[in-house]
């Protein structure tokens, strides 16, 4: 995997190196490491080829950072979102996975991928960025001005249409549904689990209602690391729902309603 200075964004590399982060603690920049499989996928280009090199918004530091006094809380105010990972899964991998929100590649365009985009939203809900996306736990965790310096970055450059999907009762399901390129695409597992639908994988998602498998075939379920996302539509019509997709007035928000 590609680490040092060389493996991230030239906007990463100018705020670590002010941060004091030296080259041997970047762990991984663009890469494929087991532990963090997918997050860390080349984004695009940090100019056009053959000048520049991939990057991705995800960046791996060094452990003792996380122990260097007031580190992660500068981290955050320079606007690189921290995660301590030291507990669960990474018992025998502990480092800092940061996610660089502002990045655009070789085109000028903003090219992060649903996964670390989703740990960016997590964070600034204080939420660990994981599969279940529990509250954020352990040794560090940001405190509201840092979460806002996050989201302030955020909005700024990738906002989503946030878009609430409500069943045919009118509650609300929680499945991170965001309006992108043109379709609202949602974790596909809470919502088919919220309508009532048993979710399994079989080296894809596969998916029961009643005991009869489901057609998914439209819902374009695509892997976005421990989150597996797919067209609201094409999954709730699986379950023989009827979508209908409102704006809100002001055009900023939106709505998803499902109804039989
Ligand atoms: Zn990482």
């Amino acid at each position: 995997m590609a680490h040092g200075y060389s493996s991230v964004h030239p906007r990463t590399a100018a705020l670590l190196k002010e941060l004091g982060v030296t080259d041997g603690q970047i762990t991984q920049g663009y890469g494929n490491a087991s532990a963090s499989a997918g997050y860390h996928l080349a984004e695009g280009r940090t100019a056009p080829a053959p000048a520049g090199h991939p990057y991705s918004s995800c960046v791996d530091l060094d452990y003792d950072l996380a122990w260097q006094p007031g580190f992660l809380g500068r981290l955050s105010m320079a606007g690189i979102a921290g995660f301590v990972r030291d507990t669960g899964s990474f018992t025998d991998n502990h480092h800092i996975h940061a996610v660089h929100p502002g990045l655009l590649d070789e085109d000028g365009e903003v090219a992060i991928l649903s996964g670390p985009r989703t740990q960016l939203i997590d964070y600034i809900h204080g939420r660990d960025g994981l599969k279940g996306h529990q509250a954020l736990q352990g040794r560090w965790k940001p405190v509201q001005a840092q979460k806002d310096a996050i989201a302030a970055v955020y909005n700024a450059w990738a906002p989503h249409v946030a878009t609430r999907v409500y069943n045919a009762h009118g509650d609300w399901i929680p499945c991170y549904a965001f309006f992108e390129l043109g379709t609202v695409r949602c974790e596909a597992r809470p919502l088919l689990e919220a309508l009532g639908a048993t979710v399994g994988w079989d080296g894809q998602m596969i998916a029961t209602h009643d005991g009869k498998p489901l057609d998914l075939s439209n819902a374009r379920l695509r892997l976005a690391v421990d989150f597996t996302r797919g067209d609201v539509r094409g999954l709730a019509e699986a379950l023989g729902y009827k979508v209908k997709f409102n704006w809100a007035a002001d055009k900023n928000s939106a709505e998803v309603r499902l109804s039989v």
